[in-house]
């Protein structure tokens, strides 16, 4: 596919004027109660509208992958042939590394979801210099059944692109392409999940890509994180660092905190369909 753009990670982007800040509420989660809450008062914990739920986010790259060339590099299974088991992701002209963006949405997100009741599972536990990976393979597989802990409903991918095209800026969200043997369980579930992630993000004030994919959506079958999973799944690239504006939003805690607020409620939206 178009290889001339892709220097990592990169893409999306929207105006600069930020939403919600960090501090909004987590999620109008003000449903009816269930059959076992507190019709009256706060819901009970079982009536919270995820209760029950497991979310695998996986906060692209690790901080600390720069400093492991070597262990990064390492060739892993990708999906029936072998890619790098990670790589260093790309950043922000101001130097806002692709890796801790990711990881601030994550958090982020995890944080709104739980507030739903769901049980989130990070790929990695931080992001630190000297920390790196897992590799992509392991990405895909947390959460799947029969792999340790509980098994996932759902998993996003968080990554940025870093595009240098005049112009290039933009989300898009990549659904497993079919790949025989692979993933042909989750092709058409994860087709729902992209289709609800992106028209979040378009709730959320982010644009569509300018450069990548058809309204918002791309499909790859060349991404090992999407090959491994056996739950539904989608990688976002929420915005092109190398977009100076979007960049911009990307860096703000208003801007990360709208791209969490997506993601919860794309992944609620799609859990309750
Ligand atoms: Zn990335």
């Amino acid at each position: 596919m178009a290889a001339l753009l892709l220097a990592g990670c990169s893409s999306d982007g929207a105006d600069g004027t930020g939403g919600a800040g960090p501090g909004a509420p987590a999620g109008s989660s003000s449903r009816p109660a269930g059959p076992t809450g507190d019709a009256t008062g706060e819901p009970s914990g079982r009536s919270l509208p995820l209760a029950g739920r497991v979310v695998v986010l996986d906060p692209g790259h690790q901080l600390g992958n720069r400093n492991h060339s070597a262990q990064i590099r390492r060739p892993v299974d990708a999906g029936g042939f072998e890619k790098d088991c990670n790589t260093t992701g790309t950043a922000s002209a101001a130097g806002l590394p692709e890796a801790t963006f990711t990881w601030r949405v994550a958090v982020a997100a995890r944080d709104r979801l739980r507030a739903l009741g769901a049980r989130v599972l990070l790929t990695r536990s931080s992001d630190s210099d000297d920390e790196w990976g897992p590799c992509i393979d392991e990405r895909g597989r947390i959460g799947n059944p029969g792999e340790p802990g509980p098994t996932a409903d759902v998993r996003v991918s968080i990554h940025a692109d870093g595009v240098l095209a005049a112009g290039a800026r933009g989300f898009h969200v990549i659904r497993p392409g079919r790949l025989a043997g692979w993933n042909d369980d989750i092709a058409g579930p994860s087709r729902r999940l992209a289709a609800a992630l992106r028209d979040a993000l378009v709730a959320a004030g982010f644009d569509p890509s300018t450069y990548r994919g058809r309204q918002g959506i791309d499909v790859r079958s060349d991404l090992g994180t999407l090959n491994h999973s056996d739950v539904p799944a989608v990688m976002a690239e929420l915005g092109n660092m190398r977009d100076r504006r979007e960049a911009a939003v990307m860096a703000g805690p208003g801007g990360q905190g709208r791209y969490a607020r997506a993601i919860a409620a794309a992944v609620r939206a799609y859990l309750e369909r």
